[in-house]
């Protein structure tokens, strides 16, 4: 693919949720022009790009004026109808590729390109018959049942202690195929984000620490504090050696497992930025957003650098409500007055629990003084200071 060089081209991206409208920004800060297909009238995305293309997925006239307007296009989720950005694929580069998509859509297909890609997962089992539920070795119990497909910040999840309450879970997932993982004792859980180009070069940021809380990332600190310069060596090789395998082009967040025996296990894989590398916007010199715009513009990915340590804060709906449930603005002018805090807001006409509103950066010339201001930060918007 020949570079479609920043100021005369137009990128397009599938999606208008928040890691869209970080796309569009950083797409912008280049001078592309940028077409949003989504078809929610004010999702976070399509308000900022310079065309809406208010449209479903699989909308074929949609579709046709996506590939019209755009000379590459991308995604922001992993939904995407992997169809559509085939049918994409016909008239435009389109990064990552919807085969590359497809694996990610399915926790079977995903946990087999792990394994083909020599890099260790939980063990599991597929559910998707009476013959299957019945097979399921016992060792994978306790274990986590999870959908195959469309599952995210933890739901379509079920925890499960016994062959009784595996039976009912999977019931009550309406017996869609699933897979169930054994529970494993985690230490800790971190994930990398690299960027792959065409020509396979591939970068990444440093490994990032998450910390989750009811199944929805909370907090993660870069430099990774309690990971071992060996381990997060493994990490990165691991990543890289999954992008190369599906010869990935754009930029993969591939989630890990550290075991309370030091091991280290792979999780999932998102095919696009992730909230984990929110951080790289404030903390490096290129962000995850931008990498996203260079692989699919055919740019030079150059080497992103983690240029401060860092804290990221994630900014759900909660915060929008005071113990009685009544509404209120969080104390924005009180956390921006804390040296180095960087707030991002999506946007987002309503708050509801759970629902990802923005994120808080902090930066700083050290870990512990990161640490300290992220700490004042959660103390004053009510958020648990345990990390
Ligand atoms: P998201 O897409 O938002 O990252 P998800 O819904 O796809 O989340 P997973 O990443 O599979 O869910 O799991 C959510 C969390 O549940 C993990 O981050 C981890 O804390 C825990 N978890 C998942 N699988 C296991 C496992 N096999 N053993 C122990 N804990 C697990
Ligand atoms: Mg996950």
């Amino acid at each position: 693919m020949t570079a479609k060089l920043p100021g005369q081209a137009t990128l397009g991206v599938m999606g208008g949720g928040q890691l869209g409208r970080m796309f569009v920004h950083a797409a912008q800060s280049l001078g592309y022009r940028t077409v949003v297909l989504d078809p929610d009238a004010d999702s976070p995305a399509g308000v900022v790009a310079h065309q809406h293309i208010r449209a479903g997925y699989l909308d074929e006239t949609g579709l046709a004026e996506l590939a019209a307007q755009c000379d590459a296009i991308t995604t922001e989720f992993e939904n995407v109808p992997a169809q559509a950005l085939a049918r994409l694929a016909e008239r435009r580069f389109v990064a990552p590729a919807g085969a590359s998509v497809a694996i990610c859509q399915d926790r079977a297909d995903e946990k087999a390109h792990f394994a083909a890609s020599g890099v260790v997962c939980a063990p599991y089992a597929q559910i998707r018959n009476e013959a299957e539920l019945a097979a399921v070795p016992d060792d994978l119990l306790p274990g986590i049942l999870k959908t195959a497909r469309m599952g995210y910040d933890g739901k379509g999840q079920s925890r499960v202690r016994s062959r009784a309450e595996l039976a009912t879970a999977w019931n009550e997932l309406r017996n869609v195929p699933c897979v169930l993982e054994q529970m494993l004792p985690l230490a800790l859980e971190l994930s990398v984000i690299s960027a792959r180009n065409e020509a396979g070069d591939i970068v990444q940021f440093p490994v990032q620490q998450n910390l989750h809380r009811d199944g929805i990332l909370a907090v993660t600190q870069v430099p990774a504090p309690n990971v071992s310069a060996e381990l997060a060596a493994q990490a990165l090789a691991s990543a890289a050696c999954i992008a190369a395998q599906m010869q990935y082009v754009g930029v993969l967040c591939v989630e890990f497992f550290v075991l309370q025996d030091g091991r280290l296990i792979v999780n999932e894989m998102a095919p696009r930025p992730h909230n984990s590398g929110h951080y790289t916007m404030d903390a490096c010199d290129v962000s995850q957003f931008d990498l996203q715009v260079r692989a699919m513009a055919g740019l030079p990915l150059g080497t992103p650098r983690l240029h401060s340590p860092t804290v990221m804060l994630n900014l759900l709906g909660d915060l929008w409500f005071d113990a009685q449930g009544v509404e209120r603005t969080p104390a924005w002018d009180q956390v921006l007055a804390l040296p180095g805090t960087h707030l991002h807001l999506y946007g987002k006409a309503s708050a509801r629990p759970g629902r990802k509103m923005g994120h808080l950066n902090i930066t700083a010339a050290s870990a512990a003084l990161a640490g300290d201001a992220a700490r004042a930060a959660a103390r004053i918007l009510g958020l648990s200071t345990e990390w």
